[in-house]
């Protein structure tokens, strides 16, 4: 029989998950979730309610961007006392950037929100989509003592659960296509889902769910490397209307001392831009005052990003110009984890 009082929300946007091969041209194309839960009959044996909300047209998650982040919170909000959980069924090549965005527009996030996909398509023999989709909404519809186990943004994605807010899609050939480097597993899966308790953020406070819609992308992800030019650098922060940078620089945040560099970061900071430092490594953290490499940075103004991923400082920037604070606000809370995206000390 089943629970009635469990309900869960799938809520598909598209991706390889949901897509079929067109036998002409060889090429992947969407199909709808009618057709997805024909390949997943395991569906019906779940011990708790499932409904479904279909994104029309479904889409590839290149085609991903604000305003569908937006949507997905609108369907969020507008379902939330009726669900116990939501899946979201989503492409891996910018599921990252929709985890990270959505951990900051959902403040006060009380139930689980666990997006997952696929490598291969559901409909193929060796589909790593059934596996993902199944643990998927079991650990959305998961409950410690009559309240949701993770009530946070999260990837899952063969075997583990991850914060959505510090992964970023590492492969895009294996079925581990997701990392979390500088923030351990909320969950491992095998026989069993063993959930590390006591690294899943629960909201203390006691608000409702505040949806943020607005988001600005005013912002620029720029990646230093050997020989950048200084022409390139001066063009980027000339852009009109640019209003932050996710400067990705390297090993433990550090840049060429060039003076040229110092100079237009110094300038493009006094004009209100915001530029946040990351490094280009997988893992580890920012610090500037480790090397002199990275100390001109300091003293230029730059902010360290601590250990956030590009996903996560991209859309995190975009959260806060979208509350059109003023460039020192903005800096301040960039200092300040919002949804456990940076470890701070
Ligand atoms: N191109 C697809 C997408 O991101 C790839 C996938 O789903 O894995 O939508």
């Amino acid at each position: 029989m089943k629970a009635e009082y469990t309900s869960v929300l799938i809520i598909y946007t598209g991706g390889t998950i949901g897509m079929i091969e067109n036998t002409e041209t060889g090429a992947l194309e969407n199909f709808n979730f009618e057709q997805l839960q024909r390949h997943v009959p395991e569906l019906k044996k779940l011990d708790f309610n499932i409904e479904s909300y279909q994104f029309d047209p479904p889409r590839d998650s290149s085609d991903m961007d604000p305003e569908a982040w937006a949507e997905l919170v609108r369907i969020i909000y507008d379902n939330y006392n009726d669900y116990d959980g939501f899946v979201i069924l989503h492409g891996t090549d910018t599921m990252a950037y929709t985890a990270s965005a959505l951990s900051f527009m959902l403040e006060n996030l009380n139930k689980p929100v666990i997006l997952t996909g696929s490598q291969l398509p559901i409909g193929v023999l060796r589909t790593d989509g059934k596996e993902n989709l199944m643990t998927s909404l079991e650990i959305a519809a998961a409950k410690y003592k009559n309240k949701p186990l993770v009530p946070e943004v999260c990837i899952f994605f063969e075997n583990h659960l991850m914060r959505g807010n510090r992964t970023t899609k590492i492969n895009a050939e294996n079925f581990n296509a997701f990392r979390s480097y500088n923030y351990p597993a909320l969950a491992g899966v095998g026989i069993h889902i063993k959930y590390e308790l006591s690294l899943i953020h629960h909201c203390t406070n006691e608000k409702p769910l505040t949806p943020h819609l607005a988001l600005d992308t005013n912002v620029v992800v720029l990646k230093l490397f050997p020989g950048i030019q200084e022409s390139v650098i001066s063009a980027i922060l000339a852009i009109p209307g640019l209003k932050a940078v996710v400067l990705e620089t390297y090993g433990s945040g550090n840049a060429p001392r060039k003076v040229w560099l110092t100079n237009l970061l110094i300038e493009a900071n006094e004009r209100g831009i915001v530029i946040v430092n990351i490094t280009q490594c997988s893992a580890g953290t920012v610090e500037m005052d480790r090397y002199e490499t990275g100390r001109q940075l300091l003293d230029a103004g730059i902010l360290s990003g601590y250990d956030s991923t590009t996903e996560s400082a991209v859309t995190k920037l975009m959260f806060l110009l979208g509350h059109r604070l003023p460039p020192n606000e903005v800096r301040q809370m960039m200092k300040i984890s919002i949804a456990g995206e940076i470890t701070v000390n």
